[in-house]
């Protein structure tokens, strides 16, 4: 089947990776000049940085079962102590909770981010869950608030979870956002077997990865135009649907748009007239980051932090901090320290309206505050990601159904539609959804 895929980030090479291997002819519509979407590894005064995502969850295994494929080596972070800055300074954060929550009463117990009666409170709620009320709710902040109180939800979890999620947890899908905490952790490794890391990345940074998909994809047959936005989509009739590019015009009997929901709106809109409000009604957060590198070596007491997040209510810019020099093994050897500072949610968008050189020097100086130490940087670089974070609201797996119903009564399985705001925007699950998607389209 003749297969067309706009979008060349990872949810679109994801589809294509897997029409491709179930034979069909696949095209793949990319409007920038590189693929990989928000996936782009740079190098920047010879020193190698991520400047969007920076691993990936391992639990979910679509991102490893791909780079196992592609037959590329995977590294996993040497340092994993997290901080979370408070009014009080930084403080760790306690270890083997389920997303900032507690499975155990005793780690409720034992738990230095709230006060005695807000621990008390979380035991209660994590030996008796089902005598506290909220079950139905598929609101993460009101789920978490019931079982565990709102003073730990807003220490252990908001941080976390909203900080992932560049939102807040009041409002966020629980069963899209966190999974995990709705229907408890994935079970634990059989003991004395090996123990995986959870978090990865592909050695020599994510971009390896988006070239390697490229080269396979190519030698495997699929077209991959790089340069060349789709303007516009008409299905002319069954199985037959035409892609317009400024130079081309590609017939083709599927389509799969890899696209975030407003752009995917863009291009369906003409065809649906009016009735496109549901891929309309996603928003999506912004988000800047400063990357800096500087030639100093933190301080021995942060050698083995990956990263420090920041408490909602200070008022900083500053969502967190990543020691990407700490982070990844495969910078020893190097010296100094790289350090990836973010900033902005759906709900402070303070950074959209401020300039980049005011933005670099803000960033810098509450780096400073919250390290608590200042780093002279050689260099420093703003990079902005606008609309990237989908905001998945309060029972969004039930709105991407009735989107699903609306496409297929109006296009009858020609075209698809996939992406971050489907099940979720983590890197495997962009894959897992892409992947299962396009087996849906040639299936019909
Ligand atoms: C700063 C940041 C940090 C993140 N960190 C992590 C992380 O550590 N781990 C993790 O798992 N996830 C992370 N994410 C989320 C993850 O990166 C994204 O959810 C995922 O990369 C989205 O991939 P996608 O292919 O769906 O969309 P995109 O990457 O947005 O790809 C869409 C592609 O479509 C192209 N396009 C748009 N319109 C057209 C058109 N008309 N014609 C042709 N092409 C078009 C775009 O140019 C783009 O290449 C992060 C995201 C950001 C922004």
């Amino acid at each position: 089947m003749r297969v067309s895929v706009v979008g060349g980030g990872i949810s679109g090479l994801g589809a294509a990776w897997e029409l491709m291997r179930r034979g069909h002819e696949v095209t793949l519509f990319e409007q920038g000049s590189r693929l990989g979407g928000k996936l782009q590894t740079a190098t920047i005064d010879s020193i190698r940085v991520e400047l969007g995502p920076d691993s990936y969850l391992r639990r979910n295994s679509s991102a490893n079962e791909l780079i196992e494929s592609l037959d590329l080596s995977e590294i996993s972070p040497a340092a994993g102590k997290a901080l979370l800055y408070t009014r009080s300074g930084t403080q760790p954060i306690p270890a083997g909770l389920n997303l900032g929550t507690p499975l155990r009463a005793q780690q409720a117990i034992t738990n230095h981010l709230v006060p005695p009666s807000a621990r008390l409170r979380a035991a209660i709620g994590t030996l008796f869950p089902s005598l506290l009320p909220g079950g139905l709710s598929d609101d993460l902040g009101t789920i978490v608030t019931n079982r565990y109180g709102r003073r730990w939800a807003d220490a252990n979890v908001e941080p976390l979870v909203g900080g992932i999620n560049a939102n807040t947890i009041y409002g966020l899908s629980a069963q899209t956002s966190a999974p995990t905490i709705v229907n408890g952790p994935p079970p634990a490794p059989p003991t004395g077997g090996p123990t995986r890391p959870t978090f990865g990345t592909p050695s020599g940074g994510l971009s390896t990865l988006i070239n390697r998909l490229e080269e396979a994809l190519v030698a495997g047959g699929c077209r991959m135009l790089t340069s060349s936005p789709v303007l516009s989509i008409e299905r002319r009739g069954p199985s037959e649907v035409l892609i317009t590019t400024p130079t081309s015009v590609h017939s083709s009997q599927r389509l799969l748009l890899a696209l975030p929901a407003y752009q995917s709106a863009s291009l369906l809109g003409p065809l649906f007239g009016e009735g496109l409000d549901l891929l309309r009604t996603i928003h999506y957060s912004s988000v800047s980051m400063l990357i800096g590198y500087s030639k100093e070596v933190l301080p021995r007491h942060l050698l083995d932090v990956s990263g420090i997040l920041v408490e909602r209510d200070l008022g900083l810019l500053t969502t967190a901090i990543s020691i990407a020099s700490n982070k990844w093994p495969d910078w020893t050897g190097q010296t100094g320290t790289l350090l990836r500072i973010s900033t902005g949610s759906l709900y402070d968008r303070r950074h959209l309206r401020t300039k980049d050189s005011e933005l670099q020097e803000t960033l810098t100086l509450e780096a400073t505050q919250i390290l608590d130490h200042k780093l002279p940087m050689s260099w420093e670089r703003i990079v902005r990601w606008d609309r990237s974070f989908p905001h998945f609201q309060p029972y969004h797996s039930q709105l991407i159904a009735k989107l699903d119903t609306d496409l297929f009564d109006r296009f009858h399985g020609d075209i698809g539609v996939t992406g971050a705001y489907i099940n979720g925007s983590g890197i495997p699950t962009c894959i897992a959804t892409a992947r299962l998607r396009a087996q849906q389209l040639v299936s019909v």
